[in-house]
């Protein structure tokens, strides 16, 4: 009798023939996020995963499966031969542990017969297992409703024996949607967009826009902070920085006032949109929500979108204020993204910022700027890292 990890796969189960893709993804995964947990062992079984690890590394391991996207649940099993004797066995030592974790009453067997070929069919194989706990337990009830513990039986090539089904993500692996850029503020919302992307299956990358020396090196060491927590989910983030002063400078210059935003948000993503291209990037992701600011107008985001054709995908658009920072403090990024460092959209607010911009308005100002000229200066000065999990 040992015990091993299974992990069960939610959507990719609906993948058919891409199944093993996405299998073999999520298998890489795995293996990256736990080498160094003992480099454990992981095959497939039959519809599930199962990772083979000395017992010591259970716990870290489980934790860190938590946060890989594919994965719905995940359960600590006995492993056994299937003669009915050693399910016995085994139904037994996985009841057993129950009990020393908690004080229940109510169980009941819920068996699922994988191997076709097994003499017992499942409603029989959970009746006699029933019988056997209640033969060796006192003080305990089957509850076929609503029972306080189930004991599940997996018969396939061998029998598994699990009580627990510790939830995870779901979502897909990353890397099976292809490769998005993140465009990532110092701010809550970013943060939590990129995390919405990847779990649904897109490798993310970081860009960042600065006005250093007006904003600080510790605003951009904000930034780099939260791209590091986010890695605890995405796997290493190549992340882009650029400084766009410049662009404000030109803009303060040259355009109305009250357009500063509108059209520093069209350089971002032109900027964006241009390195993406060079980088096979797919799509430009932000962390925009209708309404939440001034720029933040269904007119807004018509003008925005006309500067770029690259699609710019915007997870949040639909969510509440509040539900945006429930899932930042889920994902660990919120207690970073309130730490109070400026931000390079605030170097140059207008005070009362155009909130209906009109794309032909914005396209005549623009008129006297040099758009390829300032966007082409700013990419040859990017600096760029690669930020590795911890
Ligand atoms: P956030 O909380 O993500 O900062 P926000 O509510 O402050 O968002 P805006 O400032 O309007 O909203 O920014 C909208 C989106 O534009 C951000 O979510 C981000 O994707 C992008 N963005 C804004 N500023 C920057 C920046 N300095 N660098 C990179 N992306 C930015
Ligand atoms: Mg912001």
């Amino acid at each position: 009798m040992d015990k091993v990890i299974s992990v069960s796969l939610g959507e990719i189960a609906l993948k058919g023939l891409n199944r093993g893709y996405f299998e073999g993804k999520l298998i890489r995964q795995i293996k990256n996020m736990t080498k160094n947990l003992g480099a454990p062992n992981i095959y497939k079984g039959q519809g599930k995963i199962y990772i083979e690890a000395d017992e010591v590394y259970f716990e870290q391991i489980i934790n860190k499966l938590k946060k890989v996207f594919g994965i719905v649940y995940i359960s600590p099993c006995i492993r056994i031969e299937k003669d009915f004797e050693s399910i016995e066995k085994g139904a037994i030592n996985a009841f057993k542990e129950v009990l020393e974790r908690e004080n229940i009453k109510t169980f009941k067997v819920e068996t699922r017969r994988v191997d076709k070929n097994y003499p017992f069919k499942s409603p029989e194989i959970s009746r006699r297992i029933g019988g056997t706990i209640l033969k060796n337990f006192q003080d305990i009830k089957v509850d076929v409703h609503n029972p306080e513990v189930y004991l599940y039986i997996d018969i396939k090539d061998k029998c598994y024996i699990y009580t627990e089904k510790i939830k995870a993500y779901g979502g897909l692996p990353i890397g099976t949607n292809g490769e998005g850029l993140l465009l990532l503020s110092g701010g809550i919302d970013s943060p939590v967009a990129g995390f919405m992307m990847a779990k649904r299956g897109v490798k993310l990358n970081a860009i960042h826009f600065h006005s250093y020396p007006f904003t600080s090196e510790r605003a951009e060491e904000k930034v780099k902070n939260l791209a590091t927590i986010m890695t605890r989910y995405c796997g290493n983030i190549l992340f882009y920085s650029i400084n766009i002063l410049d662009i404000q400078k030109e803009i303060n210059a040259k355009c109305p006032e009250d357009e500063m935003t509108i059209l520093s948000r069209r350089f971002m993503m032109r900027i964006s949109e241009k390195i993406a291209e060079k980088k096979n990037i797919n799509a430009l992701i932000t962390g925009e929500n209708l309404g939440q600011v001034a720029s933040q107008t269904i007119q807004g985001i018509h003008v925005v979108n006309s500067s770029v054709k690259m699609p710019i995908l915007r997870p949040l658009i639909g969510f509440d204020k509040v539900q945006i920072i429930d899932i930042a403090k889920e994902i660990e990024t919120y207690e970073t993204s309130i730490l109070p460092y400026e931000d390079c959209c605030t170097v140059f607010l207008p005070k009362h910022p155009v909130t209906r911009p009109k794309l032909g308005d914005i396209e005549e100002s623009e008129k006297n700027l040099d758009i390829e000229f300032l966007v082409n200066r700013v990419i040859e000065n990017m600096e760029y890292s690669v930020i590795r999990g911890k």
